[in-house]
């Protein structure tokens, strides 16, 4: 039976909660969203019929900030997979302090079956009917799975124009000439790669021996990829959806996007062993890099892992009763919202300077990226050395949830 990624998002609150001796109202309000908006977006398809798609958007808490977080076009998307995404944007923008709340958005559908002009439909409708409840200063939307700067552009301007102003901290992750940032398309893998670099540093790990593997190319996965190999680690497993390739001896992360690029697919990529997805997870490393979608590691395979480090880039990818038993195996796990959180760090450096008319340079948003997500790493991890008996995830939901806490406590909202 699939885990319902909502039930175990508030597992994992409801623990933290009693760590945190939260009141009975605090607990309430943090348990769900503050809103949640659901309608179905109809266009004409390019065949001329009318096509239905179920849509979401869950602000999940607004007390750090606006609620921020991106939105997915997905086949298997469901109201509570965007309710569950939303509270960890919360916890995510919370733990790298970030003056921003938490949200996610979603619409069921199958973009590798529509059109460029159908998904430029769909975006626009999302938009224009949501544009009373998005804005700088209210929510802001980026860019997740099988969405990208095209779809923010797209959005942005059906938002402007339904709402008759320039806005351009109203979305981030746009194209660079509508505002966006050079270095947010590669922020989220690059910040997977600086939290592992400082788990490394911890766990006395030589990058240049060490070995990864990397499940999913997209966005989170290729990137990390790329700036794993500037470290000096050593890449021997990839996947996308068509399954795996694996070499003990290592695939170049150019060579693998080489043939990504040319074939659209990894499959039958030439010098590699192939494997199912399940099974690149157990194969020996020294770093796993789940970064595709959630519940990828559960209790039936957590015994299997043979990885030193776990570092999540994708969001939900360990269910709780996998956690457990990692942490016995001493798996150390980079939680998602620690691990992949460069996304939305960049994000926010996106909208700080579109809200103040700036740019900054690749090399000013790298070095800040790199120092907001190793200040964060350290504050887990202090906090893991500290409090006994828990797991990296569970210390840094700690650190997170008593920030929100506190705020909603200050503005007498509990
Ligand atoms: N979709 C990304 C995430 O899950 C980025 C969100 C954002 O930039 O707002 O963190």
């Amino acid at each position: 039976m699939s885990v319902n990624p909502f039930i175990q998002a508030q597992k994992q609150f409801d623990w933290v909660a009693n760590q945190l001796n939260l009141d009975k109202e605090l607990r309430k309000s943090l348990r769900y969203p503050q809103n949640f908006i659901q309608f179905t977006i109809r266009i004409r398809g390019d065949k001329g019929g009318i096509k239905s798609f179920p849509a979401f958007r869950s602000q999940y808490n607004n007390a750090l900030g606006p609620y921020k977080g991106g939105i997915r076009f997905h086949p298997d998307e469901t109201a509570d997979t965007v309710r569950a995404l939303s509270a960890w944007m919360t916890w995510k923008c919370a733990l790298t302090g970030l003056p921003l709340g938490g949200g996610k958005g979603g619409v069921i559908c199958n973009p590798k079956e529509l059109s460029e002009n159908e998904l430029k439909k769909i975006s626009q409708a999302y938009a224009k009917k949501l544009a009373k409840d998005l804005g700088p200063w209210k929510d802001i939307p980026a860019p997740d799975v099988y969405t990208n700067s095209q779809t923010m552009a797209w959005m942005l301007e059906a938002y402007e124009k339904k709402t008759k102003q320039s806005a351009p901290g109203a979305f981030t992750g746009k194209p660079v000439e509508l505002g966006g940032h050079e270095g947010r398309t590669e922020a989220t893998g690059l910040g997977v790669v600086i939290t592992t670099r400082e788990a490394m540093k911890h766990l006395k790990i030589n990058p240049k021996k060490a070995t990864a593997i990397i499940q999913g190319f997209g966005n989170v996965g290729k990137y990390a990829a790329k700036h794993f190999e500037k470290l000096g680690v050593k890449i021997i497993g990839y996947s996308d959806s068509s399954g795996a390739i694996f070499n003990s001896r290592g695939i170049k992360y150019e060579d693998a996007l080489k043939y990504k690029n040319e074939h659209t697919t990894l499959k039958d990529f030439p010098n590699a062993k192939a494997l199912t997805n399940n099974q690149l997870l157990e194969q020996k490393c020294d770093i796993l890099v789940p970064a595709a979608l959630e519940n990828v590691i559960t209790k039936s395979n957590a015994h299997n892992i043979q990885a030193k480090i776990i570092a999540e880039g994708a969001n939900g990818p360990t269910t709780v009763q996998a956690d457990d038993i990692l942490y016995k195996d001493s798996v150390f796990i980079i939680p998602d919202f620690l691990c992949n959180a460069g996304g939305v760090v960049g994000s926010y450096f996106e909208w700080a300077q579109n809200n103040s008319g700036e740019h900054w340079t690749l090399k000013k948003y790298n070095d800040q990226l790199d120092e907001v997500l190793t200040n964060a790493f350290h504050t887990v991890l202090d906090t893991f050395e500290t409090e006994h008996k828990i797991n990296m995830r569970q210390a840094a939901y700690m650190v997170a949830v008593k920030k929100v806490a506190d705020a909603m406590k200050l503005r007498g909202r509990v």
